[in-house]
Formats: C-alpha cells, sequence, structure tokens
C-alpha cells in the first residue's frame, strides 16, 4: 500500500490530517516551536489553542512543544465541550477551561505562555506594590510611550490601533496551584477590563487571544516581546 493510503488509527484523525500549513493541528505545531524557540513554553509549559468554526484545536499537556506533531492535538466540540479526538497516552490540556473563556469572548485563537518576560512584569509590579505600602486588590501592569504598543487593538469592535502615547492596561491575576483553577480570576479579570486581549498570572505568566491566529500572535509578540528590556 502507499504511503499516502496507509488507513489512519482513529476515525477522528481526518480532523487533524492535512497537508495546509495554516490547518488549526499544523499551525499549532509551528506557533509552539516558535514559541518554544523565543523561551515562552518550555519545560513543556504553556500552550496553544486555535477555533476552526465548530471545532477547538488545542495543545496537550505534559507535551514538549518544540517536538508536538499534528497528531498530537486534541479537537473539542465547541457547543457540546465534548472532545471529537483524543489521545488516549496524552493528557488534556489544564488550559482548556481558560482557552475556553477567550472563546466565549469572541476569540479565534488563545496563546499561553510562561513567558520569563511576563512573570518578569508581575514581580516588578508586586515589589513596587510593596514598596508602596498600598494594597491593590485590582492589580494591573500599565504602559505606555512604548512602540510595541502599536500592535495592540483600542478594544472590542473596530476602536482601531493602540498609538504611541495610548496607555496600556493589562490585569494581573493571582496564580493558583492548579492552572485550571485559574479559570474563574480570569473571567473576572475579563469583566473588569472588556476591552483587554490580555491576562498575566502572577509568577506564571500569560494568556492572549484574538480574533484570530495573526492577531493573537501578533499581541502575544507585542505585548511579551523579549525585544521589551526590563526596566
Ligand atoms: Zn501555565
Amino acid at each position: 500500500m502507499e504511503p499516502s493510503k496507509v488507513p489512519l488509527a482513529g476515525d477522528a484523525d481526518h480532523l487533524i490530517d492535512s497537508t495546509d500549513p495554516h490547518h488549526p493541528a499544523n499551525h499549532i505545531c509551528t506557533l509552539c516551536r516558535n514559541f518554544y524557540n523565543l523561551g515562552w513554553v518550555t519545560g513543556t509549559g504553556g500552550g496553544t489553542s486555535i477555533r476552526r468554526g465548530p471545532h477547538i484545536f488545542i495543545a496537550p499537556s505534559g507535551v514538549q512543544k518544540e517536538l508536538l506533531q499534528p497528531s498530537d492535538i486534541f479537537v473539542l466540540d465547541y457547543a457540546s465541550r465534548s472532545y471529537l479526538r483524543k489521545r488516549p497516552d496524552l493528557k488534556p490540556s489544564a488550559c482548556t477551561p481558560l482557552f475556553l473563556a477567550a472563546f466565549d469572548r469572541g476569540a479565534g485563537c488563545c496563546i499561553h505562555t510562561h513567558s520569563q518576560w511576563a512573570v518578569l512584569v508581575t514581580l516588578l509590579v508586586e515589589r513596587d506594590a510593596s514598596k508602596s505600602g498600598a494594597k491593590i486588590d485590582d492589580k494591573y501592569f500599565e504602559i505606555e510611550k512604548i512602540e510595541q504598543i502599536k500592535g495592540i487593538p483600542k478594544g472590542r469592535g473596530n476602536a482601531g490601533m493602540m498609538g504611541y502615547y495610548d496607555k496600556l492596561r493589562v490585569p494581573i491575576i493571582e496564580n493558583t496551584a492548579h492552572e485550571e483553577d485559574l479559570t474563574s480570576s480570569l473571567e473576572a479579570a475579563m469583566g473588569r477590563y472588556p476591552d483587554t486581549f490580555a491576562v498575566l498570572v502572577r509568577r506564571h505568566g500569560v494568556y492572549v487571544w484574538g480574533d484570530d491566529v495573526q492577531k493573537a500572535k501578533t499581541q502575544a509578540e507585542r505585548s511579551i516581546s523579549p525585544s521589551i528590556p526590563p526596566d
């Protein structure tokens, strides 16, 4: 039998079998490889999820993200939240409920990284808060007058992109022992900051989402770019 005619192992494998590099199963692997090279998803941490029509494609948990293959990808039915394709030898991503929170807000792609730059920003905000002695219930990272801000939308809808003199505010939520337990505080931060496309997790990383892969990727690169030096 020709290699191309070899039947796939599972019934649902057609969902992840494509020669199109922009098919979510292929695209997630490419993105994760690139994010690994940026130091964003090292040590199996972080993940990426893409919505295409009724389906949610998700990188599994506990996998070396630079070695991810399309055959590793889980596929979820968005409406019923049930798995259409699940590898029995791999664990579903603990980020799944957090990705779904972004999709519920209309996102087409959500990226979670353990970027050291994102972690550092949360530590700097924490340091400054403890220095001032202020009790801050609503924590956020704020920045203005920086070129990278231009890649961030002003808000949802058609308000355009931020300009050099605009101020970007990214909410920070507290970390929890288990990733999935972040869901309620992530959703609360999304409610407090309806225009935000990112939420930082203190001493952990960041969730960034966008209308599609290109926008989510641009916003992740702009908001946690290694080219932004620490203060
Ligand atoms: Zn994480």
